[in-house]
């Protein structure tokens, strides 16, 4: 079993928010004392550590559109990633958070609440008077792992009852839920854990917010994450329902074309043997993407939804026998996030083509007796489905 890994991102001061403090000898104000001193150092060796470029890892496409989807919509609601070990989930992960844009938080709040929002804040933030005079920093968005031996404690939070009588909030120490707040929580091998567990952590992500109650006391705070889970099917069955609340669900398979393989290694090696010079070759397709993910998420609250595309959704899930609405609007979810991407002003055929299987794979009914992959379901349905939807509106992915 691995160690849990601290996994407050790393940190560097805001240029911009931050008050100015004269002089060491300046009389410090109550919420301002620390901010002369308080230079937020990476918390961890991991988090210090350079992160091997997103745009340098080879094939895993699906896996990859998966999570750059789920950073420009996150109402898609987390990725469940099935296949084999080593094939560069953790890195990805890790890939994904260090290209989005660096978030601001108030400083010292362990929920990283962001200070220019009044909604979704933690109490203590809440209250403050002024808010806008928080000190604040900025860092990358937090990757949290949840190691599978985590008690619920570890994952929750703990409450001190006798302290908590006495003094409130102080008395809640906070999980790794908290940790996770405003960004990524992910679980290695999450069908080998236990269920209350994944009940916990599957409601948080639901509702973004956890709620720790011990003898009457409650204390609630922001929890608001994408959760991404990987698994290998082989060595454990997932429940039903725990597949159905994940967003997406990505596949992955260890390449077995030689080329790529040996272009895998070499980028591994040379990435090990120089970090900064491996990472400032690939800082100009870095900066694109980054850009291309800003300007996604710009776009997704204006991307249109034609009738045509919702009536095409629905139909597929009516053909897949997809139960329930959860198909669907992760669908149209996942879609709008497609199209944002593509830099597209409505959904075409093209995203929902793009993000079908990655929406619906894991909602098909099982029958024992058909041995069809559930993408190859998907793919004939949906080609079926085109045939009809070019005598109608909905358009081709050209539409810009
Ligand atoms: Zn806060």
């Amino acid at each position: 079993m691995r160690a849990p890994r601290a996994a407050t991102p790393e940190v560097t001061p805001s240029k911009t928010k931050l008050p100015k403090v004269k002089s060491s000898k300046a009389t410090p104000s109550r919420k301002g004392s620390k901010l002369a001193t308080n230079r937020a150092k990476p918390q961890s060796l991991a988090d210090a550590q350079p992160v091997f470029p997103f745009t340098a890892i080879l094939g895993q496409e699906e896996m990859k559109r998966a999570l750059l989807l789920n950073a420009v919509n996150p109402n898609i609601r987390g990725i469940l990633v099935l296949g084999h070990r080593g094939t560069a989930k953790s890195t990805s992960i890790r890939a994904l958070a260090d290209v989005l844009p660096p978030i601001e938080f108030v400083d010292e709040c362990p929920y990283r609440c962001p200070p220019e929002k009044p909604a979704g804040l933690c109490d203590t933030c809440v209250h403050a008077k002024p808010r806008a005079k928080l000190p604040t920093l900025v860092g990358r968005v937090p990757v949290v792992d949840l190691p599978l031996g985590a008690t619920e404690d570890r994952l929750c939070g703990t409450l001190d009852i006798e302290r908590a009588l006495s003094q409130g909030q102080k008395a809640f120490e906070p999980g790794l839920l908290a940790k996770a707040n405003r960004g990524f929580l992910y679980i290695d091998e999450v069908n080998l854990l236990e269920d209350h567990l994944v009940d916990v952590l599957l409601d948080s992500a639901a509702g973004g917010i956890n709620i720790v109650e011990r003898e009457g006391i409650s204390i609630a705070h922001p929890a608001k994450f994408t959760l991404i889970g990987s698994g290998n099917p082989e060595e454990g069955e997932l429940r039903p329902q725990l597949l159905d609340r994940f967003g997406l669900m990505a596949e992955i398979r260890t390449i077995a074309d030689i080329d790529t393989r040996i272009d895998i290694v070499k980028r591994r090696l040379a990435f090990e043997r120089d970090p900064a010079g491996f990472r400032a070759d690939y800082e100009p397709a870095q900066k694109e993407l980054r850009a291309r993910l800003v300007s996604a998420r710009d776009r997704l609250d204006r991307v249109e939804v034609p009738d045509a595309a919702l009536r095409f959704i629905a139909k597929l899930c009516v053909t897949l026998d997809v139960d329930g609405h959860r198909g669907e609007i992760t669908l149209l979810n996942a879609a709008l996030a497609n199209a944002a991407f593509e830099g597209r002003s409505q959904v075409t055929l093209d995203d929902i083509r793009a993000v079908a299987t990655l929406s619906l794979r894991h909602r098909l009914r099982k029958d024992p007796l058909d041995r069809t992959d559930g993408g190859e379901k998907i793919r004939w349905a949906l080609e079926k489905l085109e045939e009809e939807a070019n005598s109608t509106t909905l358009v081709r992915g050209d539409t810009r």
